[in-house]
């Protein structure tokens, strides 16, 4: 099995050093947010994903969620762990205190989403999407809405889905089928099929709320006509007490290559009740507020992915002995691994885009929290345009580095990596989905986002050199290590964006022209 130990130092120096955005600053809810706080927050996280949450990644591996008369029940452990991670409250971590959440802010919560994520990413996703569908409510539903469903999914005793995708449509959603039909009493009746929910059913909480895209019938064709609709699994009385089951049953769970431990289920609707959130037809747009903040939780998936992909492949180079390194002064026996320069190579080009990722998404968070909440409404419009240029940037870019890191962590156990033992090929497996599923990355005019990508990265090492010059005689051997790595990062890795600058504009000509047999 995968060891891991979480990365708090890092992530404090962030947060101590790096807390750098006046307009986040002066935000005053997040006033209390203090240093000691954040630090105390993060060490209970550490021991609940290393401790806690680490052995259920193997568990559910080997154990995958599976469907049994109609039911799915989920791997080994995940009952017992879910009710203590909902018991300590990590559920309601960035939940607003009116619903019962801690209000925390995005800057601690993405600490919190990478330990997860490297702990394990299928445990992760069963309160993942709760939290995007808490957000969605939060800013589309009513009042009532609000009252009646936010407390009990805060609470982590009600989880949350997002049914986007039908067997006809994916990337393009404008195909969708799925009907809703408008019942006397100002409800709907939706009818058709789901694929690919992630949580779409389980056996942690007492309820699941879907939220559905569909389309009524006057709604236009095309993405001009899908709305959006809340459909509990178990139909809420208007006391807020649980009533009768609601038309909605799993029909099948996937057999999947990784992330083995989420149930990712096909989901029959067939009648069932749901209420309209947002405005009719606006479903799309009322649904991307959660899959924009979705998109960059992946992203953060792969940096938790590398993270511990990296410390295992780091550990294992520092036992493994094969072989005399071209500075070898030993005249008999090999030398470890970690001797060699292309191993060496590997484990710096891993860590440099993982503590560059790790700045940037910080920085990204405080961005984040101002287009959320500032007050002014033109820093809140440009905070909300700079995360909207990066939220495809640190998708494509974190998961799909994620692959590069993972492959090579694998490649640094040779043969043990390529075999089950040490858990280094789920580490792939796992992480195959991140550059799939919220958008496919290769939607995202992949090229241009790797350009963008790594000059983010770089201008987030900038920030972390800055610090570091200047701090370090206060933390002589923290702080070289830091100059160290950004050293490597401009002179190894950033080099990386002529290749792709120069495929970006080389034009459509040779890919369009082809004619395949
Ligand atoms: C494990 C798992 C969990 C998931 N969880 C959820 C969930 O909770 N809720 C949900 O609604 N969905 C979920 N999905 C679905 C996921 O979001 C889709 O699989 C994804 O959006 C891609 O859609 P598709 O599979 O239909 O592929 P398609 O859309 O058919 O795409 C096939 C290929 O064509 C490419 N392509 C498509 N359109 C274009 C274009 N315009 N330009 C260039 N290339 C294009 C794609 O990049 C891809 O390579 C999940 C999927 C998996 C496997």
């Amino acid at each position: 099995m995968a060891t891991y130990r979480a990365p708090v130092d890092d992530m404090m120096f962030l947060f101590e050093k790096l807390r750098d955005n006046s307009h986040y600053n002066s935000l005053e809810k997040y006033k209390e947010v203090n240093p000691d706080l954040a630090k105390d927050i993060l060490e209970q996280a550490a021991k609940l994903t290393e401790n806690l949450i680490l052995p259920l990644a193997k568990a559910g591996d080997e154990t995958p969620a599976k469907l049994e008369n109609g039911v799915v029940r989920t791997p080994p452990g995940y009952k017992e762990a879910y009710k203590k991670f909902i018991e300590d409250g990590w559920v309601s971590l960035s939940c607003d205190p009116e619903y019962g959440g801690q209000g925390m802010p995005n800057t601690i919560k993405t600490f919190f989403d990478e330990m997860l994520s490297s702990a394990s990413l299928s445990f992760k996703l069963y309160s993942e999407l709760s939290i995007g569908a808490y957000n969605c409510i939060v800013h589309h539903g009513t009042d009532s809405i609000k009252k009646k469903f936010l407390p009990h999914m805060v609470k982590g005793t009600w989880s949350g889905t997002m049914c986007l995708t039908e067997p006809v449509c994916g990337t393009d959603l404008g195909l969708l089928k799925t009907k809703a039909a408008e019942q006397s009493d100002g409800t709907y009746k939706l009818t058709g099929q789901k694929i690919f929910i992630t949580s779409g059913d389980h056996d942690l909480t007492e309820n699941i709320i879907h939220l559905v895209l569909a389309r009524t019938p006057d709604a236009p064709s095309g993405t001009k006509g899908i709305s959006l609709f809340l459909v509990p699994k178990i139909q809420v009385k208007e006391d807020g007490s649980l009533g009768q089951r609601n038309g909605v049953s799993t029909n099948s769970i996937e057999s999947k290559m990784g992330i083995r431990g989420s149930a990712t289920c096909v989901l029959n609707f067939d009648g069932a009740t749901g209420n309209m959130i947002g405005p009719k037809n606006k479903g799309l747009s009322s649904m991307f507020t959660m899959m924009n903040l979705e998109r960059i939780v992946v992203g953060i998936q792969g940096l938790g992915l590398s993270e511990i992909a990296y410390q295992n492949a780091l550990n294992y180079s520092k036992e493994r002995k094969q072989g005399k390194s071209n500075s070898s002064k030993s005249n008999n026996g090999a030398d470890l691994i970690i001797d060699h320069a292309d191993i060496r190579r590997s484990l710096l080009n891993m860590k440099s885009i993982i503590e560059g990722e790790r700045a940037l998404s910080f920085w990204l968070a405080q961005q984040t929290e101002v287009s959320l909440h500032h007050k002014d409404s033109k820093i809140k419009e440009e905070a909300s345009d700079v995360v909207s240029l990066m939220t495809p940037v640190v998708k494509s870019l974190f998961s799909d580095m994620g692959m590069e890191i993972t492959s090579d962590a694998m490649q640094i156990f040779g043969g043990y990596g390529y075999t089950k033992d040490q858990g280094i090929e789920q580490l792939y497996r796992d992480n195959r989905i991140t550059p799939i599923y919220e958008g496919t990355n290769s939607v995202q005019a992949i090229d241009l986002v790797f350009v963008l990508g790594l000059i983010a990265l770089a201008y987030s090492w900038i920030k972390v050199l800055d610090i570091s010059y200047k701090e370090l005689s206060k933390n002589k051997k923290f702080f070289e290590d830091k100059i160290e790595t950004a050293n490597f990062f401009f002179n190894r890795v950033l080099p990386r964006i002529d290749s792709h600058y120069k495929s970006a504009t080389s034009g459509s000509k040779y890919i369009m022209d082809f004619k395949f047999n």
